[in-house]
């Protein structure tokens, strides 16, 4: 089967599925999502995505229509169809069709949608060599900790990025990075791992979690506070981390060399035990 989409519990192909023009995440982006990526055909942490997903839907008021369990049994399904050697699952729920008004009536249903593609990994030399970041304004709303599909800043970042042919936007607000477009970034002080902490300014990564627990389970101080931009060229190492990109290397933000120029020490420490927990 191709390209495999779901949508309020019914299985299809992708270019069979549509949705209403009237669903509130179409017309007002209201709804919340999750990407999941599978290892060796295995979903990868499912357990703190579909937390996540729980999370962002209570935080919208948004009704969770299926279980922890219905949703793993979904995913697994979508994933068996797909029959890609590595799949990348999004999910997606939105408030549900009803006439345009800012505000809702609690007895709209909610939108389901899955879909499941082919997921390809960062070429292994991408990962060798690092990759270049730039710093971008974070004009983003105060609950970035909410995964909405509101992406609007997101989307703006990620286009000055290709635009710029560089791998990834690194936010700054009032001077503190919070995080990237699509990731968490991470920098290395003398040792230490800081990182920007939980709250409404970054996405609670599930890949910084993994990382932030490898990190003490190797011994490594881990900090988590904000950064200035400063510090992040001072830096001696910087790393994103997210479900995509894994952990990954930045040898040059805007135009200036971090470190040596290539994957510091600690990065390719994290980024080898991370492999070998995903394994
Ligand atoms: N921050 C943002 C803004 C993201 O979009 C993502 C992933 O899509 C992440 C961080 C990384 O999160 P995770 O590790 O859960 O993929």
């Amino acid at each position: 089967m191709p390209n495999v989409a779901f949508i309020n519990g019914a299985f299809m192909p992708l270019a069979e599925a549509k949705v209403s023009i009237e669903d509130r995440g179409f017309q007002f982006g209201d709804g919340i999502y999750e990407v999941i990526r599978t290892y060796k055909g295995r979903p990868f942490a499912i357990e703190a995505h579909l937390a996540r997903l729980d999370r962002s839907a209570l935080a919208l008021s948004l009704t969770q229509p299926y279980s922890r369990a219905e949703w793993a049994d979904h995913v697994m399904e979508g994933i068996r169809r797909a029959a890609y050697p590595e799949a990348k699952v999004y999910i997606q729920i939105t408030r549900g069709v009803a006439p345009r008004d800012h505000a809702y009536s609690d007895e709209v249903t909610p939108t389901v949608v899955m879909t499941v593609r082919e997921f390809h990994p960062l070429d292994r030399s991408v990962q060798a060599a690092g990759v270049e970041a730039m710093t971008i304004e974070d004009i983003r709303w105060g609950r970035c900790d909410i995964k909405s599909v509101n992406l609007l800043a997101n989307v703006l970042a990620r286009q000055q990025v290709k635009q710029a042919q560089v791998f990834e936007a690194i936010l700054v607000n009032a001077g503190l990075v919070t995080e990237g477009a699509i990731s968490n970034v991470m920098v290395v002080q003398g040792g230490t791992v800081v990182t920007a902490p939980e709250g409404p300014r970054i996405l609670p990564g599930v890949t910084r979690a993994v990382v932030l627990d490898l990190a003490l389970s190797e011994g490594l101080p881990i900090q988590e506070r904000f950064v200035s931009q400063a510090d992040l060229y001072e830096a001696d190492e910087v790393f994103l981390t997210g479900t995509t990109v894994e952990v990954l290397a930045v040898v040059r933000i805007d135009g200036k060399v971090i470190g040596d120029g290539r994957p510091g020490p600690i990065t390719q420490r994290l980024a080898a035990g991370f492999t070998s927990r995903v394994g």
